[in-house]
């Protein structure tokens, strides 16, 4: 009602004011002269009575008009103030919608309830192509934005909800197209708009142009698609892990379950397992060397050593790897192969390159090599060395008799009985043909002797298998010669054992004969 009363229009206030002022006069001036005429019949006191109704009637009418005036000036200024700063405020409405919704770097725009454009923002014009002028109070826009009709209808419903349900949408991704015709992804948030008097008025959208961010989700999503993929199809484990005492990794390729039969999440974070659990003993310090090395060079490393599987299963690993920084600490990145079966196959090829096919022994480089590390430590030790020569005798008429297969059966058996007839530490070869040399360490002449002795009976009584059920008989001459007495190079050994067999061979066989000594060569 005060409301209504304040708006209503100023000639029609004043004429009802001056109606009433014009009544009550009347009404004042018939009835009061009326009342006088009856009080006061003497005309002479009847005129002074007029007299002082009139100077009343001044004076009360003036008082109305005084109050009426001091109102309406109080008003009037109160409305001025309220005037001026309805004006500033609306200058700092408009300075905050030109520096935060203007220059702000988010689309923002306000549509009417037509969702025709009332306001239109830089960056709208930006990202759209469209300058406001081309879109203002025009819904012309919809059809720009999204010209597949299906699209807008959708969207355009989603707007409609807002207005009509007071709703508010949060995260709402739409694509619109440009001027220029090139698509772009806007994330929304919307809501509607109400007047003082709570009637909503349009609604309001802030949209932020998340094309780029999509792309660059997308990009780095496949990235990791393709590392990962990469990673799972490795022929080893990648891994990266934490320089600590447990080797904790951080992150392990799905290669870990064939390396080393736990699952990754078990050896993350050392969950179950940590890789330094793994590690073979005898490994960790070869390890932590080559690392804290290649760290202190800045240069990749690369170690082979062995681990211990969960089931138990020893193998052989080949890591690559490098320390990186990342966030102040240093990580290791790489991958470790299972080297176990070229480790087999070396170490195969190595005991071939080392032993003879037919009898398992060493071979003649295998056991000079041998010889020459037999005498280095003979001689740092200041500890004797002997060094039996031993040949076959008549060994072609075994050959001869029973065939090469039967030799090659009696040359086996034999190796086999000569091997198992000696101590650990001894060392057993076959140079060549039926010639066998046995490398005795720590036996003097006389130990040796003994040894050489012993062998000789064994043999000569022992029969050997032919191969074809049926035995036969041999013997064996045996020359001796020691370090350093003979020679203190693996030549002059080998030549001082050689030639005391051939002296046993010279004087009958069967027999056993100590290289002379050189006092007693030169002394025959
Ligand atoms: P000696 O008592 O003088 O040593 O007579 P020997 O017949 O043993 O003569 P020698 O040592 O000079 O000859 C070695 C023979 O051993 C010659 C060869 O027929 C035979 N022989 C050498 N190597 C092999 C082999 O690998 N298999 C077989 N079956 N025989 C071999
Ligand atoms: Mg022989
Ligand atoms: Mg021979």
């Amino acid at each position: 009602m005060e409301k209504l009363k304040g708006r209503r229009a100023p000639l029609r206030r004043s004429l009802w004011v001056v109606g009433v002022y014009l009544l009550a006069g009347w009404l004042w001036i018939t009835f009061s002269d009326y009342l006088a005429g009856q009080w006061f019949p003497d005309p002479e006191t009847l005129r002074r009575v007029q007299t002082y109704k009139g100077i009343l009637f001044v004076l009360v009418t003036a008082l109305v008009l005084f109050l009426a005036l001091m109102r309406q000036l109080s008003s009037d200024r109160t409305m001025l103030s309220l005037h001026h700063h309805q004006r500033e405020e609306i200058r700092q409405l408009n300075q905050f919608r030109e520096s935060v919704i203007e220059r702000a770097n988010v689309w923002i725009n306000v549509l009417d309830p037509m969702g025709r454009v009332v306001l239109w923002n830089k960056a709208a014009e930006e990202i759209s192509g469209y300058h406001r002028d081309e879109v203002l109070n025009s819904d012309q826009i919809w059809q720009w934005l999204y010209p597949n009709e299906d699209h807008r209808a959708k969207i355009r419903g989603c707007a409609e909800d807002i207005l009509r349900d007071d709703g508010e949408v949060v995260g709402y991704e739409t694509r619109i197209t440009t001027k220029g015709g090139r698509k772009r992804l806007l994330s929304w948030n919307s809501r509607s708009l109400r007047n003082d008097e709570g009637e909503i008025v349009g609604s309001i959208a802030i949209g932020q142009d998340i094309t780029d961010i999509r792309e660059a989700e997308t990009t780095i999503r496949k990235r990791e698609r393709q590392l990962s993929t990469l990673m799972d199809n490795l022929p080893g484990m990648a891994y990266r892990c934490c320089y600590d005492e447990h080797w904790t990794m951080l992150f392990v390729s799905s290669g870990c379950r064939d390396l080393t039969g736990y699952e990754p999440d078990e050896v993350v974070n050392n969950e179950r397992v940590s890789f330094a659990e793994l590690i073979a003993d005898d490994s960790k310090d070869t390890i932590l060397r080559a690392v804290e090395s290649a760290i202190g060079n800045a240069e990749p490393f690369s170690i082979e050593y062995t681990i211990i599987r969960k089931d138990g299963r020893r193998i052989w690993v080949w890591e690559r790897g490098r320390a990186v920084e990342d966030n102040g600490d240093l990580v290791l990145e790489g991958i470790i192969l299972d080297i176990s079966d070229r480790k087999a196959l070396e170490d195969e090829l190595s005991e071939l390159a080392i032993r003879d096919p037919l009898t398992g022994l060493f071979n003649r480089r295998e056991m000079t090599r041998l010889l020459d590390e037999e005498i280095a430590r003979a001689e740092r030790y200041g500890r004797a060395l002997s060094l039996l020569w031993i040949d076959f005798d008549h060994f072609k008429n075994i050959n001869d008799d029973h065939g090469h297969a039967a030799g090659d059966s009696v040359l086996k058996a034999t190796s086999a009985l000569l091997a198992d007839s000696v101590r650990s530490v001894d060392v057993i070869g076959r140079f060549g043909g039926e010639e066998f040399v046995i490398l005795l360490p720590e036996m003097d002449r006389l130990e040796a002797s003994e040894t050489a002795e012993r062998l000789r009976r064994l043999i000569s009584e022992t029969p050997q298998p032919l191969g074809n059920g049926n035995t036969v008989r041999l013997t064996i001459s045996i020359g001796i010669s020691v370090f350093p007495d003979n020679g203190t190079d693996s030549r002059a050994l080998c030549a001082a054992a050689d030639t005391a067999m051939y002296q046993a061979k010279s004087s009958g066989r069967n027999r056993v004969v100590l290289a002379r000594l050189a006092q007693e060569a030169h002394n025959p």
